[in-house]
């Protein structure tokens, strides 16, 4: 009897095995055309100082508009573009479309502001990271304070080789951000000896902070603990009025969610932040 169920348990397993990998290696093989068919393209959430209450950077996260499978999300793509290596030149043609973008809007009549892209961790141990950021720096001709590269305490814990790698990203000139801070494996002792300009608190302690006591002590307390470490607080998934008047009460610096924009194509994002300069001079 358990041999039989034992059997129809591995029959099973299987037959689910071979259609997920079915299924990926088609994903996959979808994943490498869409670069050279240009079916990925960036879409830009922005960032509120809240002191000023003005623009204080966006983030540019990617979209796949696929020609056979319609929309597909970052969650679902970006993991097996990791495992199949292919986040590489997906990763590169993100900075590059971010760094274009800054450019773009530099030269047009809008406020100054910085992009933040977030890198994966086979990105963050490639070998050419520095020379290809660099490269891409000084091809788009932007200056390189007005690139951010947001990693996770997961990948800066890594490795030995992560701090060394955090030191050089950190002299080209860009900036670093911590996302999805308190979700992964961090320590403390870690977090002083990397040069990281922002923590990004993460949208799961932000989304009960109206009500929930430890979400309240938890995001007040990591505000306190960026500043004395010289860093400045950004939250992320601040989705409404109560959510502003508590971070702003407890000095976070910068705030991003769908209280102020869901993500937006380019064209839609300057539109919003003229309007959004607008509404603020008046
Ligand atoms: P993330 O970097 O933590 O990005 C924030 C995610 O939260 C985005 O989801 C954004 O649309 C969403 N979000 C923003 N404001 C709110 C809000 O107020 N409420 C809620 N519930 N959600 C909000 P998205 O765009 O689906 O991206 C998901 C994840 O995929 C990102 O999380 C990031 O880890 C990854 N990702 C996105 N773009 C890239 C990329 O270019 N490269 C890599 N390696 N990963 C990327
Ligand atoms: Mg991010
Ligand atoms: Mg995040
Ligand atoms: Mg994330």
């Amino acid at each position: 009897h358990a041999k039989r169920m034992g059997k129809s348990n591995y029959q099973f397993y299987h037959d689910s095995m071979h259609s997920k990998i079915q299924g990926n290696i088609e994903l996959e093989s979808l994943l490498r055309k869409a670069i050279k068919r240009n079916e990925f393209s960036l879409f830009y959430q922005p960032q509120i100082g809240t002191k000023s209450n003005q623009i204080y950077g966006a983030e540019a996260l990617i979209r796949w508009n696929s020609h056979e499978l319609g929309m597909i999300s970052p969650a679902e793509f970006i993991p097996l573009a990791e495992e199949s290596g292919l986040i590489v030149p997906i990763g590169e043609w993100v900075i590059r479309e971010a760094c274009q973008q800054v450019k773009n809007w530099q030269c047009a009549n809008l406020p100054l502001f910085p992009v933040s892209v977030n890198l994966s961790i086979r990105q963050f141990y490639q070998s050419d990271l520095i020379p290809m950021i660099r490269k891409i720096i000084e091809e788009t001709g932007i200056e390189p304070h007005y690139l951010e590269l947001e990693i996770t305490e997961t990948m800066a814990m890594e490795a030995e080789s992560a701090t060394i790698i955090l030191q050089e990203l950190k002299n080209t000139g860009v900036k670093i951000a911590m996302d999805d801070f308190g979700t992964g494996y961090s320590s403390l002792n870690y977090l002083k000896k990397f040069p990281i300009d922002h923590l990004k608190i993460d949208q799961s302690f932000v989304k009960d902070i109206s009500y929930d006591k430890d979400d309240k002590d938890i995001v007040s307390t990591i505000i306190v603990l960026a500043h004395n470490l010289n860093m400045l607080t950004i939250a992320e998934g601040v989705e409404t009025a109560e959510h502003v008047a508590f971070l702003k009460e407890h000095k976070c610096d910068v705030l991003q969610g769908y209280h102020f924009s869901k993500p937006l194509p380019p064209q839609e994002f300057e539109s919003w932040l003229k309007n959004w300069v607008k509404s603020e001079n008046e």
